[in-house]
This record gives structure tokens, C-alpha cells and sequence, in this order.
């Protein structure tokens, strides 16, 4: 994505990284994790109205209102990931100063199961997208980071080492550093993201960010936030925090 250069901020307060994945949709560095959209009722539902399209007779009456029908169908569940999406970014764009994300990983997604792939590309996307203007609207500094390394990094020492998706727990064989693997890779995308605006915040200290935050993180399931909209995401967070 072509950005403009990221301006240095006025002494933000409260500075968040957040790490997008696919098992958890986010983990940023204050220790709250939000888990993935479960959108399997919303597509069961699509999946039995076009079985029933295909079995009327094409351009009937019949046909042309379950046409429609699956067309209610299929926006029930775009409105469904969108609002998520809007919900979160709405979220930090609103509770902190300056946000880091990492930029869309193209390579990194390679790891991911094929079959969520596309979906999970595009949500990712889309998300970056909503932060991004939110942010802006907010007054919030934005940061879109390199992308490469942020999971293999030890966020303690620097060390990369290999870790595959299946491997969720971050533990450096150089220096003994262990983190949850995402929180790592969120501890990593903020100080990308402080460099980056050249911002030197003496209260971030990767390990004690990390290991406060354990290897043991309790994950906020995604409907809480979609059933119950935006104050339930911020009473998740602060729940979480406290844990
Ligand atoms: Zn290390």
C-alpha cells in the first residue's frame, strides 16, 4: 500500500501493536486477545438457500425470489464481518494514541491455511483500511509496519528463529525470553512502529510488556463483540488486562 511518510507524534500516551492473525483476529501489546469471526451459521445459511436456488426452475418466479433471498443471505453475512471489523478498529482508534499494525503480509499469509486464506487477506485488509481512517478522524497516529519477521523476532534480544504457525509459544534459544507467540509479534510491530516515527518511549520495555502479558492469554471469543457491539469489546479488554 502506498502511505504517506508517518509524521512524529507529540509525546503519545498510550501506544498499542497489534498483531492480526487467523487462530486469534488480534493480540496487541496490552495483553488483550480477540479471537476469530465464527461465521459458519452465516455461511450454512447462504450454503441451504443456493442449494434450494438450484433446485427451481432457472427464471421462474420461484427462481427470481430464492434468487433474492440468497442475495439477503450473502449480505447478511458481508454486514456481519464488516461491522466486526468497524467495531475493532473503531476500538483502538478511539482508546489510544498511536496505533502499529503490521502492513498486509503477503509472504506471512503464505503459512496460513489455504482455505481461509482469501478470507482472512481480506478482512485483514479491509481492517487496516477502517484503522487507518479512523485513526485519522481520531487524531490517532497510525502506523503501518514492516511486516517481515515480526513473529520470528525475539522481542527481547532480536534473534529471529524459525516458528511455525502450529507453534504457539514464543521461546528464544538465545537469551530464554517466552511470550505468548503472538504477544512477541505484537511487542515487536510497536517498537517497529516507534522507530518508525522516531519516537523513543522509555515506558515500553519489550520483555516487561511480554511477559506480563504470559504465555497463557485468555482470548475475548469475537461474537462477544458482535452481539453485544462496542462497550463489550471495551470490558473485554480491561477484563483481559486484569487477568
Ligand atoms: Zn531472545
Amino acid at each position: 500500500m502506498d502511505r504517506e511518510p508517518p509524521t512524529k507524534p507529540d509525546e503519545p500516551e498510550r501506544c498499542v501493536g497489534v498483531d492480526v492473525g487467523i487462530l486469534k483476529f488480534a493480540h496487541d501489546t496490552d495483553g488483550f486477545a480477540l479471537g476469530s469471526l465464527d461465521l459458519a451459521d452465516e455461511r450454512n445459511r447462504l450454503d441451504r438457500e443456493r442449494r434450494k436456488l438450484s433446485r427451481k426452475e432457472h427464471g421462474s418466479a420461484n427462481w427470481e425470489r430464492q434468487r433474492r433471498t440468497v442475495a439477503e443471505r450473502y449480505a447478511d453475512l458481508k454486514r456481519k464481518r464488516r461491522d466486526f471489523l468497524h467495531r475493532v478498529s473503531a476500538y483502538y482508534a478511539r482508546e489510544y494514541d498511536l496505533v502499529a499494525v503490521e502492513d498486509l503480509n503477503v509472504t506471512g499469509m503464505m503459512e496460513w491455511p489455504s482455505n481461509s486464506r482469501n478470507t482472512a487477506s481480506a478482512a485483514w485488509g479491509t481492517f487496516l483500511s477502517l484503522l487507518e481512517y479512523k485513526c485519522e478522524r481520531e487524531g490517532t497516529h497510525f502506523v503501518a509496519v514492516e511486516p517481515a519477521g515480526t513473529t520470528k523476532e525475539c522481542a527481547s534480544c532480536g534473534v529471529s528463529t524459525d516458528k511455525p504457525l502450529w507453534v504457539r509459544e514464543h521461546s528464544c534459544p538465545a537469551c530464554g525470553f517466552t511470550a505468548d507467540r503472538d504477544a512477541n509479534a505484537a511487542v515487536n510491530i510497536l517498537s517497529r512502529g516507534l522507530a518508525d516515527v522516531g519516537v523513543v518511549h522509555s515506558e515500553i520495555t519489550p520483555s516487561e510488556t511480554a511477559t506480563a502479558t504470559g504465555t497463557d492469554v485468555s482470548t475475548v471469543p469475537a461474537s462477544r463483540v458482535t452481539e453485544q457491539g462496542s462497550p463489550a469489546l471495551n470490558e473485554a479488554s480491561a477484563q483481559a488486562r486484569v487477568e
